[in-house]
């Protein structure tokens, strides 16, 4: 069997190496990259910038190399431009060299992730227009960081990555302003967990500025100079050294129009990575699956999805019944001092389902109250009727995003919050107190 795989990170690889591992020398797979790096860790781009990580090879876990000595060639510098899915061939070209030629497949799996948006005003080239995709791209905002020159620092987007990189740009010491068109940043989550964290920002010196767009760009000698920015009537300009487009992304899946997909592009799959087209799989950043609650088709393009995706795959080419895998769409974040988190469904994710939930917050300690006096917030949402949980969100300072993994798990299990409330879960002043918090939660939901 020769499997055709077209993307080299987390889908890609994962499906790769899982394949590998079953089917050792009965699997023949070829690896188009078009990049030049592969089976890096995207998600640690922007502690790399923030220098907390100092060289950008310790976010790649294995080179092209090593997985070419371990029977998985990869072809990096290779895009791929169309794909034939009658024919069972992909048309690849060699970006260093400029050949075109057509390799074939009796299984394609589709890792192709998703790209940049660049929408107006972000649609022409500037030498300090950066976005932040892979690590070569973190190399060259980490270089701009370094040059004392560059003092203003402009972030358009405030969704997980431009956040965390607004963070990375303080600690260089930059005057950084965070640009971003919906009211409130972090939009997937509920307005005080939003809020929260909007606070830690400008407590920590980042100036925030919800509810505007980016209209205009000015330039000079190929720089971008400012950024005007429009608040319902309200103009206002901005001076930028370095303007980071982080304003959103677009499934990578372009070189194929017979599978079927959604109006983002991304690739329909169902929940064992099959397309609509027999033999052609995607997975990762590409492709949009049912989710686990709702069961509509989310868009969820987080690393810990796409690595267990691709490993689907691989079991599933390589003869292996497929672990179950539901889609919550778990994600987090630390921003300076506080940590977010999110498992399931946000009380206007529930109301916009037209589900009938009711939503239960508390605040509670992250320790024993008399070990330490960090708080968290856990928002619970749930079934009226059932009683299972839909979702929740955890916020604050401690220990914060297990508790909202402990949800992620009843989500799964289809618990109850009274099933919860009665958890045996571990107890040691360091880590709770004897009620720990997210058993309050449960237990106080009525
Ligand atoms: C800065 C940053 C921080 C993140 N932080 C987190 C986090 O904390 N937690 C989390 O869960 N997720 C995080 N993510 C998201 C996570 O990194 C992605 O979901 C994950 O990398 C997706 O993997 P993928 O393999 O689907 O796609 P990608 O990683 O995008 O890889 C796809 C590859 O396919 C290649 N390709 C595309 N088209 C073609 C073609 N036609 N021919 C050949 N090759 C092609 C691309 O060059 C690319 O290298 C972060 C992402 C970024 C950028």
């Amino acid at each position: 069997m020769k499997v055709v795989i077209i993307g080299g990170v987390a889908a890609g690889m994962s499906a790769a190496s899982k394949l590998k591992r079953n089917l050792k020398d009965q699997v023949e797979i070829m690896v188009y990259e078009k990049g030049g790096e592969v089976s890096y860790g995207a998600c640690g781009i922007p502690f790399y910038i923030s220098d907390h990580i100092k060289q950008g090879r310790d976010l790649i876990a294995r080179t092209a190399e090593e997985f070419s000595q371990s029977g998985i060639p990869i072809k990096t510098y290779h895009e791929v431009l169309k794909v034939d899915t009658d024919k069972k061939t992909v048309l690849v070209k060699n970006l260093k060299t400029g050949e075109e030629f057509t390799d074939s497949y009796d299984k394609l799996v589709i890792g192709s992730g998703a790209a940049v948006r660049h929408f107006p005003p972000f649609d022409q080239a500037y030498e300090n227009l950066f976005e932040i995709r892979d690590v070569a791209d973190g190399t060259r905002v980490k270089t701009a960081l370094f040059d004392e020159n560059n003092r203003h620092v402009v972030i358009v987007g405030a969704g997980f990555i431009g956040l965390e990189v607004s963070e990375a740009c303080r600690r260089y010491g930059k005057e950084v302003t965070v640009v971003e068109l919906a009211d409130h940043i972090l939009s997937s989550f509920d307005q005080e967990v939003s809020e929260a964290l909007e606070g830690e920002m400008e407590k920590n010196g980042v100036t925030v500025k919800t509810g505007c767009r980016v209209t205009e760009l000015k330039g000079e000698n190929g720089r971008v100079t400012a950024v005007i920015l429009q608040n319902g009537d309200e103009t206002e300009e901005l001076p930028v050294d370095i303007l980071i487009n982080s304003a959103g992304i677009a499934p990578a899946t372009s070189f194929i129009d017979t599978v079927e997909k959604a109006r983002n592009g991304a690739i329909l799959v169902n929940e064992r990575m099959e397309t609509n087209v027999a033999d052609v799989y995607a997975a990762g950043d590409c492709s949009i699956m049912r989710s686990g609650i709702t069961g509509e088709y989310t868009y969820a393009p987080l690393g810990t999805n796409a690595n267990k995706q691709g490993r689907i795959i691989g079991d599933l080419l390589g003869g292996v019944e497929p672990k179950p895998f539901k889609l919550i769409g778990s994600s987090a974040l630390r921003l300076f001092g506080m940590d977010a988190a999110k498992v399931g469904l946000s009380e206007k994710e529930a109301k916009a389902h037209g589900l009938d939930y009711k939503a239960h917050t508390i605040t509670g300690n992250s320790y024993a109250s008399y070990y330490g006096t960090e708080k968290l917030n856990i928002k619970l949402i749930y079934d009226k009727a059932t009683r299972k949980v839909l979702g929740a969100e955890t916020w604050g300072q401690g220990i914060v995003v297990p508790r909202a993994n402990y949800y992620a798990i009843a989500i799964y299990a289809g618990l109850t919050v009274d099933e919860m409330g009665f958890m045996d879960l571990c107890y040691s002043p360091p880590f709770s107190g004897v009620w720990d918090a997210a058993l309050i939660a449960s237990n106080t939901a009525k």
